[in-house]
């Protein structure tokens, strides 16, 4: 693959290379595009939306019966659109979380006083079928799932395909948070039913950050006039906007847009999905593997490790602080990303953006080295996380 940056060649000083879940590393092709403006009324940049919609929608597997609506703000923007405008006022959502991007759909849905319940799960668990049968046997009143697809606080990849299934068996609809998984984890609406799902466009894509897209069953959409209760986030009115001519509704980020465009021109270059899924996957297999010969472990059985980001507990040895940890990696051309996980002490690492296998192996020489300056010998976790988390997966 060309223009991949080569972390041996790594210049000092240069800019470092983002092993961070997005916004993360952009090729130079994706980065050269946002050299121009474009008019946001203009036609050129009216077929440069239309493109990108049709591209998305053919990924999802939704053309004909599904409408994919970009919309500006980060990933959360898009969440809550989603959201706001497809739980009814009168409905119910229930809510599966295993980390911190489930507790911020509760959020939303508490911002917006729509009715919900939630399973908490927890940092290390996905949550299964029999957890969502329960909950809708249990309370006839919920007419909504919302489920992660990768939740990226632990990098767990949970079942989508299961949770799927048991929601329809249950008459329910499903609203899928696909922003760290949608362009590396096959979606497709023709074989997994949901009624919307998210992404945004600086993540397994390789767009930079600006805009997000929902994409959901034009039938739900057509239901859901009017039922938003925010005026820019409103995805029917945006796609309304969209019918009419092409416009977005309110100023679009117009380089992100030309930038990703680019972007979903390589993905498909590498192989669409299953090529993208190819390269990351290999990027989490070299990394874990070399974190494991340093003595690291992971926080997740292999079951669940998805090829998004790691996550790693901080080892036991008194020597280890991770603030300096963090910086000497930086020093050699690497960010990290520091661990938010509520139970333990941890970090993770990415294995997304435009870099390979190469770049695993670089951040874990630079690890090594940072842990031979901080004069930590032994990156084994403390005994009591390991038995935590041993006696949490039996559970
Ligand atoms: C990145 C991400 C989001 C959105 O986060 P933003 O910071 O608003 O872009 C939502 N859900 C998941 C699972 C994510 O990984």
């Amino acid at each position: 693959m060309p223009d991949l940056v080569q972390p041996s060649a790594f210049p000092q000083n240069a800019e470092p290379l983002l092993l961070t879940p997005g916004p993360l590393t952009t090729s130079r092709r994706t980065k050269e595009a946002m050299l121009r403006d474009w008019g946001s009324r203009d036609s050129a940049f009216i077929s440069m939306t239309g493109e990108i919609r049709a591209r998305l929608l053919n990924m999802a597997g939704g053309e004909g019966q599904f409408e994919c609506i970009p919309m500006q703000g980060s990933g959360t923007f898009a969440v809550e659109s989603m959201i706001g405008t497809l739980v009814p006022k009168d409905g119910k959502a229930l809510v599966l979380a295993n980390g911190s991007y489930g507790k911020r759909a509760a959020a939303i849905l508490n911002k917006i006083g729509r009715a919900h319940s939630v399973i908490d799960k927890g940092d290390y668990l996905p949550p299964r079928e029999t957890d969502v049968t329960a909950a809708l046997t249990a309370d006839p009143s919920i007419t909504h799932v919302i489920a992660i697809h990768c939740e990226t606080s632990s990098g767990i990849l949970n079942p989508i395909a299961e949770l799927a299934d048991a929601t329809r068996s249950a008459g329910c609809r499903l609203l899928v948070d696909s922003m760290s998984a949608f362009g590396a984890i096959p979606i497709d609406a023709k074989n997994l039913p949901f009624e919307a799902m998210v992404s945004s466009s600086n993540k397994c894509l390789e767009g930079a950050p600006g805009f997000g897209f929902v994409i959901a069953d034009t039938n739900a959409l057509e239901m859901a006039a009017d039922n938003c209760h925010s005026l820019s986030l409103d995805a029917h009115a945006q796609l309304t906007g969209f019918n009419r001519n092409g416009h977005w509704r309110f100023t679009p980020p117009t380089h992100v847009v030309a930038a990703f465009l680019e972007a979903l021109r390589q993905h498909e270059q590498e192989g669409g999905v299953a090529g993208r899924n190819r390269r990351y996957s290999r990027n989490r297999d070299v990394l874990v593997s070399e974190m494991r010969a340093l003595g690291f472990e992971t926080l997740l059985d292999d079951e669940w490790l998805s090829p998004i980001i790691v996550t790693f507990f901080n080892p036991a040895d008194p020597a280890f602080d991770f603030r300096c940890f963090y910086e000497l990696i930086r020093q050699r051309g690497f960010l990290i990303y520091p661990g938010k996980l509520t139970e333990v002490d941890s970090f993770r690492i990415g294995c997304v953006g435009h870099l390979d296998e190469d770049a695993m192996r670089g951040v874990c020489v630079a690890i090594r080295e940072a842990l031979g300056e901080l004069g930590v010998r032994d990156a084994r976790p403390p005994d009591e996380s390991l038995r935590e988390r041993d006696r949490l997966r039996a559970a």
